[in-house]
């Protein structure tokens, strides 16, 4: 890339290496900010490091918020005893879109894989185990039905048992390895009424 000018070569560089951005994106993505008037990439500049410096994760459920307590767990209308265990924020986000879930939610982020090396202690699971100590009445595992998901749910459910909490599993007709986001809102709905006790 020795024809563009260094400042151009290192946005390239550095849109690159976000997720699914190749060189040639990147290329096109660095030309298309190069021609935008300056306020509106100082805008989006500002979006990145204000997101990045203020966006955490909530104290209780883990789900990434602006305050200490999120929005969900700060409301009193919902049913606190009921507990959604998902992977991450964009699954919580595909059933709150369902506008249908009254609980709330407990926010892995991620999976137990042991082909990538990712152990139970490497999510929040003791997290969610501390809250158990609470009041509560369910606990719907609603992770992947990948692999990792699956392992994940069934580990759940094992170390749940003991505590006499009920643990069901949403149902399967979430397609395998299917990531949660891109599920429509009427399939999530039919898996999470269709759950399973485990
Ligand atoms: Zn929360």
């Amino acid at each position: 890339m020795e024809h563009y000018s260094s400042q151009i070569t290192r946005l390239i560089e550095e849109l690159s290496r976000l997720p699914g951005i190749g060189a040639k994106s990147a290329q096109r993505l660095a030309f298309h900010i190069i021609n935008m008037p300056v306020e509106q990439v100082e805008r989006l500049s500002l979006a990145i490091t204000d997101a990045k410096k203020n966006v955490r994760y909530c104290e209780t459920c883990f789900t990434l918020t602006d305050d200490a307590v999120c929005p969900i767990c700060k409301d009193l209308r919902r049913d606190h005893k009921i507990i959604m265990v998902v992977e991450n924020s964009r699954d919580l986000a595909a059933y709150e879109k369902t506008g249908k879930y009254e609980g709330v939610y407990h926010v892995l982020h991620g999976a137990i894989s042991p082909m990538l090396g990712i152990g139970p202690n490497d999510i929040k699971l003791k997290e969610l185990m501390q809250r158990l100590q609470g009041d509560v009445k369910e606990v719907i595992v609603a992770t992947n039905s990948s692999l990792e998901g699956e392992t994940t749910a069934m580990y759940i459910s094992k170390l749940i048992k003991p505590t006499k909490i009920k643990v069901s599993r949403i149902a399967s007709g979430v397609p395998v390895g299917g990531d949660l986001e891109y599920i429509d809102e009427v399939t999530l709905l039919r898996a999470l009424e269709g759950r399973v006790e485990l």
